[in-house]
């Protein structure tokens, strides 16, 4: 098939480069000029393993290509994927205004029957919105071409894109169309070879399910790490209660490590985007505005638990971070809880030593200028560099080299064996028989 995707991020270039590999011909389209033209040498824009062969691979034999302008793709694609952001706007619902955009081009374009396949995490109603769009445009040029809208939405997550994209868990086909479904179920049948993973929906439905999982997913980290801060209290290690509730099978193991708050571009977005669409019908999200305030107290638990420790002026004083990606295997920083964390120590006074696998990058685009200018933030290259002379190490993100690391070394370089684990990435009793003076989330020890 031919197919179109629209939004050249995370999902859309997952997306177009997964559909090259099948044999398909893709046309990957974005409006940023420079993410186009590195594309065209070779450079993926992102951090996301197996990407750059799948890319590099469909480009050179001619069935990926990259433009910045629809109208190029739009010559005679069976299908248009919408992937572009549906960021926050300012009263937390989700800007449709990128979605809005490309629906209008599309319609301005299209000359004979196609899928437009809505991607992008959308509110319940936006490919009726998209409809309308569509028709609008055709109806001001008097052309009647047929089309279908469907919602696709799509379940990756960012570390491990392609290979969910490859081996997806469900894939949700939300649809009114019996033409559209079948277009729909020829494309994705080579991802649904193992079992049938196609779910066919109503385009509503679909929408729903996809914020549906994001705040389930949200609301077990927040209760988690909720239960971990009166473990704390108690005197009580929250590991043994997450092994002992997981035993259940009602219950699970998945998704239920405390930690310093979940970020990303995804999870606190989409709880605050389904928070809007139920208070403008008039509801109280309790449970879900619970989910978000947790999360926001959350990220600035590590701060508190510093300057507890420190005192709440943290001048003359240094500390490394470790991790800055808002979780391992990308280099995304949105809404990252080190970014919260960053504000507290340099805002405190401190200065900051810091290292990241991948997000060094993303750092240096996104975090205030001044930090980097003044020194009061240091990216280092090496994980124990970042090391070198602090007061304390904070682990942030849980990449796997901080697992394991060498605790002799560790304590050679600082200049106080403590370490605050965002993560509990280690063992309590260990590292205090080691000689660090060693604060978790929720085991046991308070500051
Ligand atoms: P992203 O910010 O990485 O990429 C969006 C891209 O769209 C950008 O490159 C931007 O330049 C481009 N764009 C914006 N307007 C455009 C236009 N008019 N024409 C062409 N390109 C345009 O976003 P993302 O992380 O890939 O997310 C895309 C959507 O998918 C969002 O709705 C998000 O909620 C959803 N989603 C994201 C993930 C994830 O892990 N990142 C997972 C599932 C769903």
């Amino acid at each position: 098939m031919n197919l179109t995707v629209v939004g050249t991020g995370y999902v859309g270039l997952v997306t177009g480069a997964c559909f090259s590999e099948m044999g398909h011909n893709v046309y990957c389209v974005d409006v940023d000029e420079s993410k186009i033209e590195r594309l065209k040498e070779g450079i993926i824009p992102i951090y996301e393993p197996g990407l750059e062969r799948i890319v590099q691979n469909n480009f050179q034999e001619g069935r990926l290509r990259f433009t910045t302008a629809l109208a190029d793709a739009m010559a005679d694609s069976d299908v248009y994927f919408i992937a572009v952001g549906t960021p926050a706007g300012e009263d937390g619902s989700a800007d449709l205004s990128y979605v809005i955009e490309v629906a209008r081009e599309i319609g301005r374009n299209l000359d004979k029957y196609a899928v437009v396949v809505d991607k992008s995490t959308v509110p319940v109603g936006t490919g009726e919105r998209v409809r309308e769009v569509i028709l609008e445009e055709l109806q001001d040029r008097g052309v009647d071409h047929p089309f279908d809208v469907v919602s696709n939405p799509e379940f990756l997550k960012e570390g491990a894109a392609v290979d969910d994209f490859m081996r997806p868990d469900r894939i949700i086909i939300g649809s009114e169309s019996e033409r559209a479904t079948e277009v729909m179920r020829t494309l994705y049948a080579d991802f649904s070879r193992n079992h049938d993973k196609i779910m066919v929906m109503g385009v509503r439905d679909a929408e729903m399910t996809k914020y549906t999982a994001n705040a389930m997913l949200a609301t077990k980290i927040s209760f988690m790490n909720e239960i971990s801060t009166l473990c704390e209290r108690l005197g009580v290690d929250v590991e043994k209660v997450r092994l002992g509730i997981g035993s259940d099978s009602r219950i699970g193991y998945s998704f239920i490590y405390p930690g310093c708050g979940y970020g990303g571009s995804c999870f606190p977005k989409d709880v605050n985007a389904l928070i809007h669409m139920a208070e403008q019908r008039q509801l109280f999200p309790l449970v879900l505005q619970s989910v978000h305030q947790r999360n926001l107290f959350q990220k600035m638990m590590l701060g508190e638990k510093i300057s507890t420790r420190f005192g709440k002026d943290l001048s003359g004083l240094t500390f490394a971070v470790w991790g800055l990606a808002f979780k391992p295997g990308t280099d995304d920083m949105r809404e990252a809880p080190s970014i919260a964390l960053l504000h507290q120590l340099i805002g405190a006074g401190a200065r900051v030593l810091a290292y990241d696998p991948v997000a060094a990058e993303t750092a240096r685009r996104e975090l205030p200028k001044a930090w980097f200018e003044e020194e009061k933030l240091v990216l280092t290259e090496h994980q124990y560099d970042a090391l070198k002379g602090v007061d304390a190490m904070v682990l942030v993100t849980e990449w796997k080299p901080f697992r394991h690391p060498d605790f002799d070394a560790m304590k050679r370089l600082m200049k106080a064996p403590v370490v605050f684990d965002g993560r509990n990435q280690y063992d309590p009793e260990r590292m205090e028989s080691m000689g660090f003076d060693y604060y978790a989330m929720g085991r046991g020890k308070q500051v």
